[in-house]
């Protein structure tokens, strides 16, 4: 068994697992597969399909929904595995395209994606791979989906929803940390409000209805009503309503808008639901505002295993914790079908940024805790290292 080592030992077969987790991760941080970018995402698509096809008794699905790929990687005959690992190979976009590229700085990889999560994806093939060398057929899957940035409405969703996958848990390193193990995840709200008025000259504002006026009022009732809802917490547990845009049809400066509209982000805790929160905006803002939902989840319990958080315990050096996120992942398709949801990382940073990054040790120590659990779980010995 792996001892507990901080930083996780240079030699033998941890060096060799250090060497192909950084090239593998390096290799996918250089497609620059964001939405829209069909060229890459299919690219990077086909890198990781090369890397799990090989071996006998594993069978991979190609899905697409809306121009959306996703694989499906399992041991052949088997559609419900007891495992699941899943992760996202797109990223976000930046306008400098030349920024997706890596460097190895202070132990870390730097470049886009790094933290989130093409670092976590390259654990999971390498740990795809070599159980299933060892072990040809045995229960473990892997799920990888291409718009998890934009909402895995054609991801992770459509794999639950549309397709009827399924499994005996999930593992998702698209959250959390390596000694912080998430378990609870707020619900999600993304509101449009329209204010309709009725368009006139400028000059003879009293025979129109200005919109705006009307929409700028109900946005700021909202924001009193939700400032009520704050509570002292350390970790902000408690809703949010966060409008993240405003604006018209109109492009003239002399005329009163036919219409004002903005979106609103809310993020919710337990009891507050979907239909709650709905209909507090709807209270809020009065009938004369149109309020249409354009995503919407629940609060989500992970319940992680307990081997998980005594195995993630013994394999590093700090306490670990169980943490609750305002942020939404695509757990939140899975947990209503009572799957429970793994959800930690490595340790990584700068998220979303050019400079993005991912600690090398801890693609090390989360390689080796997955390992630990995936051989409890399915009672085998860890594989040999090549
Ligand atoms: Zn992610």
């Amino acid at each position: 068994m792996w001892r507990k080592t901080s930083p996780v030992t240079d030699s033998g077969p941890n060096k060799r697992l250090r060497d192909r987790l950084v090239a593998l991760t390096r290799d996918l941080v250089l497609m620059p597969s964001y939405a829209g970018n069909t060229v890459a995402i299919r690219q990077c698509y086909e890198f990781v399909r090369n890397h799990l096809e090989e071996f006998p008794g594993v069978e991979i699905q190609d899905h697409v929904s809306a121009d959306v790929p996703s694989l499906v990687a399992l041991p052949s005959g088997i559609t419900k595995p007891d495992v699941l690992m899943i992760a996202h190979l797109d990223v976000v976009h930046h306008a400098d395209t030349e920024v997706y590229r890596s460097s190895i700085e202070e132990g870390r990889i730097v470049g886009p994606g790094a933290g989130d999560m093409k670092g976590a994806l390259a654990i999971l093939m390498v740990l795809f791979r070599r159980f299933h060398r060892a072990y040809p057929g045995i229960s473990v899957g892997l799920a990888v989906t291409t718009d998890e940035e934009s909402g895995g409405q054609h991801g992770v969703r459509y794999l639950v929803e549309d397709v009827g996958l399924r499994c005996g848990c999930a593992i998702i390193p698209d959250g959390g940390s390596l000694h912080e193990i998430t378990v609870e995840e707020k619900g999600i709200l993304h509101l449009k409000l329209t204010a309709t008025g009725t368009p006139s000259h400028a000059a003879r504002p009293w025979l129109g209805q200005n919109p705006i006026p009307q929409l700028t009022a109900a946005l700021e009732r909202l924001e009193l009503s939700f400032r009520g809802l704050v509570v002292d917490e350390p970790d902000h547990w408690y809703p949010t309503c966060t409008v993240t845009a405003i604006g018209t049809e109109n492009d003239a400066f002399n005329r009163l808008a036919a219409e004002a509209h903005a979106t609103l982000d809310l993020r919710f805790p337990p009891p507050h639901t979907t239909e709650s929160m709905m209909a507090r905006v709807r209270d809020v803002v009065g009938e004369q505002i149109h309020v249409a939902a354009a995503i919407t989840a629940e609060p989500t319990h992970l319940l992680p295993d307990p081997r998980f958080v005594e195995i993630t315990n013994q394999l590093i050096d700090q306490p670990t914790e169980l943490v609750r996120e305002s942020g939404g992942s695509d757990a939140r398709f899975l947990t209503p079908h009572g799957i429970p949801v793994l959800m930690s990382r490595p340790e990584v940073g700068n998220l979303h940024a050019p400079n993005e990054w991912i600690e090398i040790d801890s693609l090390v120590t989360y390689y080796r805790i997955c390992e630990s659990y995936l051989a409890k779980r399915l009672n085998v010995a860890p594989p040999a290292e090549p």
